[in-house]
């Protein structure tokens, strides 16, 4: 065959071999999965979420109340029970008593709470300005402060990991309202003695993501370089700083 008999052959068979293809498609289409079916190969059914609800504060049923009726979920860092002041479900700083812990440890957790500056004394400013904290795992500080119209250094103000991270934006309500943090906290993993994998933190600060999974570089010192030591599960602790800061609706969810 030349090769003009063949394409002309090839030409006059092509309509045949299209017809052939088309003939086969009924028959796959018949095999096909409806639209439902296929959709159904992608669905994960187990396991099912558990089921919540939430009290008139609007507390999850899964989380821990640690700012209750009484003081029984916390005690004094340096020894003994919890002196602070403890009215109507708000629980206040004690200046002078110390910081306080929780009893119970934690590892990852979802945390709410609820804090408050009272109106600043004259010639109150910076980090003087009603300064306390809440540090995660007794270890890592989120700046509790009334940074509402209160200068200092960034890395210090409130919902600042406390000389790590900067807030994204200045969140603050005045003195004397409350305000809210939400903080999901991922505990850093230890090898041993060695790091794993540093802590991350998010700050949701009266509705605003302040902090956005931000690595935490070690323990929040005052004075120097963080650094990390390895650790186990640990409590909440909440800061004397010698001021009226006052916290409540505080709970927690392990994660
Ligand atoms: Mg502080």
């Amino acid at each position: 065959m030349n090769k003009t008999l063949v394409a002309s052959t090839v030409a006059l068979l092509m309509p045949l071999l299209a017809c052939a293809t088309t003939e086969v498609e009924p028959e796959k289409s018949e095999l096909r999965l409806s639209r439902e079916q296929q959709a159904a190969k992608t669905e994960v059914w187990e396991p099912v979420p558990e089921v919540l609800s939430f009290d008139e504060a609007g507390v999850p049923s899964d989380a821990i109340t640690l700012i209750g009726d009484d003081l029984s979920n916390w005690r004094s860092v340096k020894a003994g029970e919890a002196k602070w002041t403890l009215q109507d479900g708000v629980l206040t700083v004690k200046p002078g008593t110390g910081d306080i812990k929780t009893n119970a440890e934690f590892c990852d957790v979802q945390l709410h709470v609820e804090w408050r500056a009272p109106q600043p004394e004259a010639g109150m400013k910076g980090q003087q300005r009603n300064n306390s904290g809440i540090f995660l795992q007794q270890r890592y500080e989120i700046q509790v402060l009334d940074s509402y119209q209160n200068k200092t250094y960034p890395n210090g103000q409130a919902a600042s990991v406390y000389k790590q991270s900067i807030p994204l934006v200045n969140a603050m309500k005045a003195p004397g309202e409350w305000q809210t943090y939400d903080i999901i906290y991922r505990a850093p993993k230890f090898n041993g003695e060695n790091l794993a994998s540093p802590g991350y933190v998010t700050v949701i600060h009266n509705g605003v993501v302040v902090q956005n999974h931000t690595e935490i570089q070690g323990t929040t010192e005052w004075i120097g370089a963080p650094k990390y030591k390895s650790h186990g599960c640990a409590p909440l602790q909440l800061q004397d700083h010698g001021n009226l800061v006052s916290f409540k609706n505080m709970w927690v969810r392990p994660l």
